[in-house]
This record gives structure tokens, C-alpha cells and sequence, in this order.
């Protein structure tokens, strides 16, 4: 893919984040691997002023080509999902109200519906508090993503997931955020039921079963 296309989509991505509810102001971020590195969006500049040269390539190692704009703060939390997660090829982190609502709460959702195996496993879990944009934020949200989990909130935070491509993490993203909502309205009623470790088992199989079908 061409740098200039790739840079276009990443513009595109971080307004449907916008869009579909998931950023409050510019709290939110995203990006895609490329060779060698990764190209994230920009630190503070308002979406809808978003070209394609704001856009920041950073290597593995942070760095960024002399006279690029500033990387977003958590480009650390971008590229430690990158090195760890092999299979990462797109990352969105955000603030959107139902996760940070449950992540206020250090509440993860547990298996109340099944679709939270979209998330690869059978809850989506909260990773302890960390400062924003530290090397204990990247530990703790790898910890939450463990045992092939592709999505987490982040305690006192938001939430932060990953897939293969860009149109597969918006997805993603927005399949958490309507499930932490509807976690958070069926807590307004009353206890939770929950499905069983067996019932996300079958589910979890089925996905995989789905994706090779694609
Ligand atoms: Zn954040």
C-alpha cells in the first residue's frame, strides 16, 4: 500500500472514530503497522484538521522523521501492542463513556452476552491504573490482553483493542463500547446472570470456525 493511502485512511479512521461516538475531543488514537514501525495519529490537533501529512511514522524504537508532527502521547501503548501482539495490524485507544464508565469503576464485562468473545476470550478485562503514556500502562494493558484477547479497558482510562485492519478495529471498538452499555444498563436493573465457561467455549469456537470461512 502507498504511504499517501495508508495516511488517508488513518485520517478517515480517526473521524469515524468521531463518528461512531467512540472519541470524546481528541482523546482518542489510532494506527496502522507499516514496515518497520508504525503510523499513528498526532498528538492534540482536532480531528476534522486531520491531513494526511499530520499523520506521524514512528520506528520501533519511537522515533520520528525530523520535522513530523508530535506522535500522540500514548504512541508507547501503540507500539508495545505491536511488539508483543504479532497478529496487530491496526490499534484504537479511546475514551468512549460506557467503557470508561465500567473502567471508572475498575469493572471489565464479563460474559453476559455472547458476543464478548468478539474480544478473544470469555470477558474483557480492565488492566490495573496506570499514568497515561507510561511504560506501566503498556504492562498493565498487556496483561489484559492476555491468553489471545484483543481488547481491554483501562482502569480510571478508557479502553484500548486491536485487529488485522482498520475497518476490523472500528468494529471492534464499537462491539465493546455497545456491550459495556448494555453491561451497564442490565447492572441498573438488577444481578447479572451470566453464561458459563463451557457456553463461551462453543462460542469462542464458532468465531474462529466464522473468520476461516471469510
Ligand atoms: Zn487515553
Amino acid at each position: 500500500m502507498l504511504d499517501h493511502t495508508r495516511r488517508h485512511i488513518l485520517v478517515q479512521a480517526a473521524r469515524s472514530m468521531n463518528r461512531m461516538d467512540l472519541n470524546q475531543g481528541t482523546s482518542g488514537n489510532v494506527s496502522l503497522r507499516v514496515d518497520n514501525g508504525f503510523l499513528i495519529t498526532p498528538s492534540a490537533l482536532d480531528y476534522d484538521r486531520y491531513t494526511a501529512a499530520d499523520m506521524v511514522e514512528l520506528d520501533m524504537d519511537g522515533r520520528v522523521p525530523v520535522g513530523s508532527r508530535k506522535p500522540s502521547s500514548e504512541w508507547q501503548l501503540h507500539r508495545d501492542i505491536y511488539k508483543h501482539k504479532k497478529e496487530a495490524a491496526a490499534i484504537l485507544h479511546a475514551h468512549p463513556p460506557w467503557c470508561t464508565t465500567l473502567a471508572c469503576l475498575e469493572r471489565g464485562i464479563p460474559p453476559c452476552h455472547y458476543t464478548v468473545a468478539m474480544a478473544g476470550g470469555d470477558s474483557i478485562a480492565c488492566a490495573s491504573y496506570a499514568l497515561f503514556g507510561s511504560e506501566e500502562l503498556s504492562h498493565n494493558a498487556l496483561s489484559a490482553l492476555d491468553n489471545d484477547r484483543c481488547a481491554c479497558l483501562l482502569a480510571h482510562h478508557g479502553m484500548v483493542c486491536f485487529a488485522t485492519d482498520i475497518e476490523s478495529v472500528l468494529a471492534l471498538a464499537l462491539e465493546v463500547e455497545n456491550l459495556a452499555r448494555i453491561y451497564v444498563q442490565a447492572l441498573q436493573i438488577g444481578e447479572v446472570p451470566l453464561l458459563s465457561s463451557e457456553e463461551m467455549r462453543v462460542v469462542g469456537e464458532k468465531f474462529i470456525e466464522y473468520k476461516k470461512q471469510e
